[in-house]
């Protein structure tokens, strides 16, 4: 893998901000998208551009072959068993609350239970708390510890008869750990409880089989894979989706609308109510074409290189703490320069050119473990180099000199 020659596809990464070369350290909120994402979405609306199905016309039938084929390369991607059970959303986000929402009306009555870990992001919290704990139910949660990893060994004394759900990340966003998900998802089974996995941040990083993980559903965005933004997937069991009620209505999710009644379309039509993003379906199949011509594998192998070189180096500076210190990480280094904010060492970065994250990540119930407003979030993708990562911890040492002498 040449990163000299991968950053060449990423035409952003080449501009100064403030007079200094970018270092883009962010790529835990988005990454950045190559070229031939950029050139997917122009040659769509400057040549195919049309609404999809039940469309006669050529190009309306070019988009929808564009649509649709997106969706094989998804369900390759993942492994899924069938296109049926890919179901396009704007992103994570809107795939959890399309599934809270659904799930809550099917399954949940008052005192059911549900099983949240300690460190999800926010969309993995709140759909949950609108939908099920609206409708009576109980959010228990999963624990995790000093390092960042769950307390697994909780999980059987929190599941009883009444848990009806457990909803975890694959890869924290803010600590960076990678959960063991086989082993939530086999003890899950074992009491017949279906499993939500939130891949937001791990479908970058990396190889997911749904079909051996076994999960019963799960939430990706497209943008923290290089595609574009508004477009993200909800994957669900077969079994699942067609008992589930749609979440949204309107048009492409019906067989028949009268007055009187309404039926539904077959999967996964039947969760796409109205013009979905098929430009940004189209520019998914082109980021996962472009991830699989460099290898999933190969991108992971760099960036957790990257991820201890970065976190050596940080160390050595002291007076830093770093948050997550779990044994399997993916490449987010969450950290607070002892004795100053977040936020100031996060502006002081960005005067030199290195975009980082500030502040609680969306992941507040974390923050509330360890009794911080906040951790600045150095994130690394594909793209980065260990000169990049040079120059943040020369970034560091001068914020440290500035804020704390
Ligand atoms: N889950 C996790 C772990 C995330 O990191 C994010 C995005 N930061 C989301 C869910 C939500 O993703 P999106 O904003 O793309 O819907």
């Amino acid at each position: 893998m040449n990163i000299n020659e991968l950053r060449k596809d990423f035409p952003i990464l080449s501009q100064k901000i403030y007079g200094h070369n970018l270092v883009y350290l962010d790529n835990a909120a988005t990454t950045q998208k190559p070229q031939c994402v950029l050139d997917s979405v122009m040659k769509f609306y400057t040549v195919y551009n049309s609404n999809i199905h039940r469309g006669v016309h050529y190009l309306s039938e070019k988009a929808t072959e564009i649509y649709e084929n997106a969706r094989l390369k998804v369900k390759d991607f993942i492994n899924a068993k069938s296109r049926s059970e890919i179901i396009f959303t704007k992103g994570s986000t809107e795939a959890i609350n399309t599934l809270a929402y659904s799930f809550s009306l099917k399954y949940i009555k008052p005192g059911d239970e549900l099983i949240i870990s300690e460190m999800e992001h926010h969309s993995n919290i709140v759909p949950w708390q609108l939908y099920a704990q609206n409708k009576g139910a109980v959010i228990k949660v999963l624990p995790f510890d000093n390092n960042g990893e769950l307390l697994l060994d909780k999980l059987e004394s929190l599941i009883t008869e009444k848990t009806k759900i457990i909803c975890v990340t694959f890869v924290s966003n803010t600590l960076g750990t990678v959960n063991d998900i086989e082993k939530i998802i086999k003890k899950a089974h074992e009491h017949n409880i279906p499993v939500l996995v939130d891949a937001a941040q791990a479908i970058q990083h990396l190889k997911i089989d749904v079909q051996r993980l076994d999960c019963d559903f799960l939430a990706l965005s497209g943008h923290k894979i290089y595609a574009e933004t508004g477009i993200g997937i909800l994957y669900g069991k077969e079994k699942y989706l067609e008992e589930l009620p749609p979440y949204q209505g309107g048009g492409d999710m019906i067989k028949n609308v009268s007055f009187e009644k309404t039926t539904y379309a077959e999967l996964p039509l039947k969760f796409e109510a109205g013009t979905s993003n098929f430009v940004g379906a189209g520019s998914l199949h082109t980021a996962l074409d472009y991830v699989d011509r460099i290898g999933i594998e190969n991108i992971s192998q760099h960036e957790k290189q990257l991820l201890d070189y970065a976190t050596n180096k940080v160390e050595e500076i002291g007076g830093i703490t770093i948050y997550g210190r779990a044994k399997n990480k993916v490449s987010v280094l969450s950290f607070n320069v002892d004795g100053a904010h977040n936020y100031d060492v996060g502006m002081i970065l960005d005067k030199l050119g290195i975009a980082v994250r500030t502040g609680q990540h969306c992941t507040e119930p974390i923050m509330t473990h360890f009794s911080i407003p906040g951790t600045v979030r150095a994130s690394f993708a594909l793209y980065n180099t260990f000169e990049e990562v040079d120059r943040l911890v020369e970034g560091i040492k001068r914020a440290k000199k500035m804020l704390v002498g």
